[in-house]
Formats: C-alpha cells, sequence, structure tokens
C-alpha cells in the first residue's frame, strides 16, 4: 500500500463520488472519513460504490441519525428530512453497515488516524480553529490524522521543536492540486473536504490524496454535472435548499 485515496462527506452524491474516483489516479486503498449518506439521493449506491471500492470507512452523525443510532432531534430541518427520507429508502443490508461503522479506524502500518468530526469528539466536533486543532493533536498518536464533517478542507500541522513544545499548530491554505511533503517530526490534521456538498464556496467535489512512501499528501477539487444530483433530487422531493446549495458550494 502506497497511495491512498481519500474521502469524506459524499452525502449520497453519486455523481460526485464517480467524478471523484475516475480523477484519482493509481489508488492502492481508499479511506472514507463518514457521512457516506443523508442530503442527498442515492444513499444504496454510494454504499455500494464504497463497498466496491473496499474503502475502510467511519462513521458520520449522518450515517447513524439515518439508522437510529443518534437522535434526529440533534440535526436541523432539511437535514433530518433528508436523513429521515434515507432511512425510508435504504436496504436492510446497508443499514446494518451503517450502523456497524467504527467511530475511529487507525489502518494498519499507516500510522494515521481517520474520524468524522474530531479524536475528541468523533460524531460531532467541527475543528474550525488552530485552537481546537490544538486540543485534538494531544488526542492522536501517529504523524497523521484525517477528518471531515466541516465540509470544508483544511490542513494544520505541528511542526517538531518549539511550537510542538508549545502545543500552537499553524493553519496552511488547502489549494487545488497542492503537495504538502511531509516533514520528520511534522505532525498533520488534514480535512478532506467533502465530495457530494463542499461548503468553501467551491462547488467541485474535494478530495485527497495521500503518499505513504514518497511522504506527501495533495487536495484535488473535481467538476461533476451537479444538475444530475439536484434533479433527482427533486424527483425524489428532498428540500429544495439542500439542492441549491450544491450549486454554490455553500
Ligand atoms: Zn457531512
Amino acid at each position: 500500500m502506497s497511495r491512498i485515496g481519500i474521502i469524506a462527506d459524499v452525502h449520497s452524491n453519486l455523481p460526485a463520488l464517480s467524478a471523484v474516483t475516475s480523477h484519482a489516479d493509481r489508488i492502492d486503498e481508499w479511506w472514507c472519513l463518514g457521512d457516506t449518506v443523508g442530503y442527498g439521493p442515492w444513499p444504496n449506491e454510494c454504499i455500494a460504490f464504497l463497498k466496491r471500492l473496499g474503502a475502510k470507512t467511519v462513521a458520520g452523525n449522518h450515517d447513524l441519525g439515518v439508522v437510529g443510532g443518534i437522535s434526529l432531534e440533534r440535526f436541523n430541518r432539511d437535514a433530518r428530512i433528508a436523513c429521515e427520507w434515507t432511512g425510508r429508502v435504504l436496504d436492510a443490508t446497508d443499514a446494518g453497515w451503517l450502523a456497524g461503522l467504527p467511530e475511529r479506524l487507525a489502518p494498519t502500518g499507516a500510522g494515521a488516524l481517520l474520524v468524522h468530526g474530531s479524536p475528541r469528539d468523533p460524531l460531532w466536533e467541527y475543528i474550525l480553529s488552530a485552537e481546537a486543532a490544538a486540543a485534538n493533536f494531544k488526542l492522536f498518536e501517529g504523524a497523521l490524522c484525517f477528518n471531515g464533517h466541516s465540509h470544508v478542507p483544511a490542513l494544520y500541522s505541528l511542526p517538531s521543536g518549539a511550537r510542538a513544545a508549545a502545543g500552537v499548530p499553524e493553519a496552511t491554505e488547502t489549494a487545488d492540486g497542492e503537495v504538502t511533503r511531509m516533514r520528520d517530526g511534522e505532525r498533520y490534521l488534514v480535512n478532506a473536504g467533502s465530495v457530494g456538498q463542499p461548503r468553501d464556496g467551491d462547488p467541485r467535489a474535494c478530495y485527497v490524496v495521500l503518499d505513504t512512501i514518497d511522504g506527501w499528501f495533495a487536495f484535488h477539487r473535481v467538476a461533476y454535472d451537479i444538475s444530475v444530483t439536484q434533479a433527482r433530487m427533486e424527483e425524489e422531493g428532498l428540500p429544495v435548499l439542500l439542492a441549491r446549495r450544491l450549486a454554490l458550494g455553500r
């Protein structure tokens, strides 16, 4: 295993997911950071797609909301409606698969922790500040932690030396295609953004490639036909605002 494709927050958006996997080159293994379902119109198809990829997958709040593992009172109205719709159309085997997903995964040999929200609170915490990142750096061991949940790609790094001793991480912009070379002793908290519903103002699907042999990772953005997903959401009667926001990337 050397090259890993990392995806998060697919949210039942099959055209976005298949655009990402077509775009990705020479991937040996896929990791998925949760919220595979919710919001979008293809839950069974996206789960089948992940199973075909053999993706190592953790649970997200929507995944558990759909199968009753989390109370839907914690979701806003549109998210709740989409979760209820998903629960109605979901195959029984897929519901079982979602219910059985772990909250944390550490794939063997990779030195990485996978969570949906954060190491501190895998299902719910949004890491949106250096302070939140600093607290979470103390809660994983290896050089790498990958998360999702915010739908905004982000990169925090903790260099070795004085900054690490002070526990003050550095936030770096995550431009499309930009490669981060990992340095000895440096640690990274990487939010892989969202495949199926980006919220950073760029509506293109987002994913990350990690090369564990050469020691680098890179963010990528991939355009897909958003109107296809919107049309299917309309057919299924899913909330209009959820369809509209896909085109805005908000
Ligand atoms: Zn999500």
